[in-house]
């Protein structure tokens, strides 16, 4: 049992950064399963801000506290950007809050963010700290899945559906704008259970001359409705991109009327899917777990089906290394030299990371293209 394993007789858990659905789900599975293993469990409301602020935002949780929570979107101990936390005078304060209340440890459930507060917390002042990935994007490199994003994408898959029917009717196109914030998955995952005619994502170029040149030939083949789905963080303006199709298939006497749809903050809401509401459950009692056995500056994972702890500089740098291969504002700031204070073996995982997130983009990319054609033979 390491040093930390000893002490932690009482942890604090908190919701921070955008919320996501199943984040409830996740407080509820710490809260019960912690309890059940004798620890005391304080709710920290509004994220890092209540850990600064003390007194009112923090509250002792009972199994009744997270009663009748598994099935609700958003998060009750609320969530909140907290730029104080960004500074060692605010990192303190929260340090003193946690000492003066007896939490020996926390549990933080938010995105990358997040986790960089908890590993100053933890570093600065000793503060064990475990994270559960909590956004709908999917967009931490270190892990498969993050908690929301089956709901999220679920609910921009239902609303495209309806966006579809009414495109029948009238043989229009949609244009639809989704979140993922600079990842490209819920674009491709819903382009993929939509049917959609083009994907455009920030990860890879978009060719828009070709994607419009393949609706007219799908138009003369005699499809009716298209959707072309747009990530919010593509290189493109999809609302001008909806104009582009009208007016070059206007150009070629096939006018194809198009609209621009943006679904934003309402997929961040809602009950959570089976998926998340697993994910919260195994990634909470995992993280329980990891935190009573001494272990700090992790947090949970899945990866290939199965929860693991991943430290959180490792996930940072394979974050980076990841997302410097396709967008050039973290490309300009990333430094490979950072990654040699990691041993081979570390090294190693860090590369199969970055290659198996880039194949996973590739293949699903090639998966919606390879769907989307409106070919006959005769
Ligand atoms: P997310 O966790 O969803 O990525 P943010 O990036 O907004 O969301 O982070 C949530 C909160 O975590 C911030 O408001 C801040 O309090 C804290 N935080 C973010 N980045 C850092 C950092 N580099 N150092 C310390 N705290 C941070």
């Amino acid at each position: 049992m390491s040093e930390n394993a000893a002490k932690i007789r009482k942890i604090g858990i908190l919701t921070s950064g955008g919320d996501s659905p199943g984040m409830n789900a996740a407080i509820r599975a710490v809260t019960r399963y912690a309890l059940m293993r004798g620890i005391e469990v304080m709710g920290i409301y509004e994220g890092y801000r209540g850990l600064i602020n003390g007194k009112n935002y923090i509250k002792k949780f009972n199994a009744h506290d997270v009663s009748n929570i598994i099935d609700e979107g958003g998060t009750i101990l609320y969530s909140a950007r907290c730029p104080e936390f960004k500074e060692r005078e605010g990192i303190e304060k929260a340090a003193k809050n946690c000492r003066e209340l007896g939490i020996d440890g926390l549990i933080t459930i938010g995105g990358d963010g997040t986790f960089r507060g908890a590993y100053d917390l933890s570093t600065m002042f000793g503060i064990p700290c475990i994270g559960i990935p909590g956004t709908i994007d999917n967009d931490i490199t270190a892990t498969d899945y993050t908690l929301g994003f089956d709901t999220a994408v679920n609910t921009t898959m239902q609303m495209i559906d309806r966006l579809r029917d009414t495109c029948e009717s009238h043989a229009r196109c949609y244009v639809a704008e989704v979140m993922g914030n600079n990842a490209g998955y819920i674009a491709l995952y819903s382009a993929i259970a939509v049917g959609a005619a083009a994907v455009a994502i920030k990860e890879r170029p978009f060719d828009e001359d070709a994607a419009i040149k393949k609706m007219m030939q799908s138009r003369q083949a005699g499809k009716r409705n298209f959707i072309v789905v747009v990530s919010e963080g593509a290189n493109l303006d999809a609302e001008e991109l909806a104009k582009k199709i009208q007016a070059v298939t206007a150009s070629h006497d096939m006018e194809i009327e198009t609209r621009f749809a943006r679904f934003a903050h309402v997929v961040r809401g809602g009950s959570p899917t089976l998926r998340d509401r697993m994910t919260a459950a195994k990634m909470g009692v995992a993280a329980v777990d990891l935190l009573l056995s001494g272990k700090t500056n992790m947090f949970m994972c899945e990866r290939h089906g199965e929860i693991v702890g991943t430290d959180i500089m490792v996930a940072n740098f394979a974050d980076k290394k990841y997302k410097s291969t396709f967008d050039p504002k973290v490309a300009q700031k990333f430094d490979p030299s950072e990654g040699e204070k990691f041993n081979t073996k570390v090294r190693a995982e860090i590369d199969s990371l970055v290659a198996e997130r880039i194949a996973e983009i590739d293949k699903l990319l090639a998966l919606a293209e390879n769907i989307s054609n409106y070919t006959s033979i005769e």
